[in-house]
């Protein structure tokens, strides 16, 4: 396992459409163990293969102890809306609001190529559509309102606090 190099705004890596798996090789193994390792060195919630230079639809997720590896992930079901506030390891320096759906039935292939099921609300569903984002090339930075500059200290802050899974979003 390594940690691998955070792809930063900017790079136009992080605005392309990443292309769905078509077979899992051992490598994908190495990348889906590797964007574990790194999103665990960085504190975070989430990652997407694209932020570490590949364009694949490939997202880690973990929250509340467990852990999604989503291959080829599609949203089924959205219910609801709430108002996120995010960050991004490939946005540093800013926070901001978006709005997310709060409730999400998402579809995914786990590293064996077996499908299955997740239904996630509150921070996880904003978690996971954050993540799917990034496979369309798109940053929460380009629709986010209330965009606010937040340190490197504030910003690991946050992680923490996330995967602490202290913070409980407001249903609107
Ligand atoms: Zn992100």
């Amino acid at each position: 396992m390594a940690i691998r190099q955070i792809r930063l705004q900017g790079d136009e890596m992080l605005n392309k459409k990443a292309r769905t798996v078509t077979t899992i090789t051992p490598s994908m193994h190495d990348l889906l163990d590797d964007m574990l390792e790194t999103m665990r060195a960085k504190d975070a919630v989430g990652l997407a293969a694209p932020q570490v230079g590949v364009l694949k639809r490939i997202v880690v997720v973990e929250f509340d102890d467990a852990l999604y590896e989503l291959i080829n992930p599609e949203i089924l079901e959205t219910d609801g809306t709430q108002v996120s506030n995010e960050a991004c390891l490939s946005v540093p320096g800013r926070s901001g609001d978006i709005e997310r759906p709060f409730e999400v039935t998402v579809k995914a292939q786990n590293r064996h190529g077996e499908e299955y099921t997740i239904h996630a609300d509150e921070f996880l569903a904003s978690a996971i559509c954050h993540e799917l984002d990034h496979l369309e090339g798109k940053l929460f930075l380009e629709t986010a309102t209330n965009v606010q500059f937040i340190t490197n200290e504030q910003a690991a802050a946050r992680r923490k606090m996330h995967r602490n899974r202290r913070e409980r979003r407001l249903r609107r």
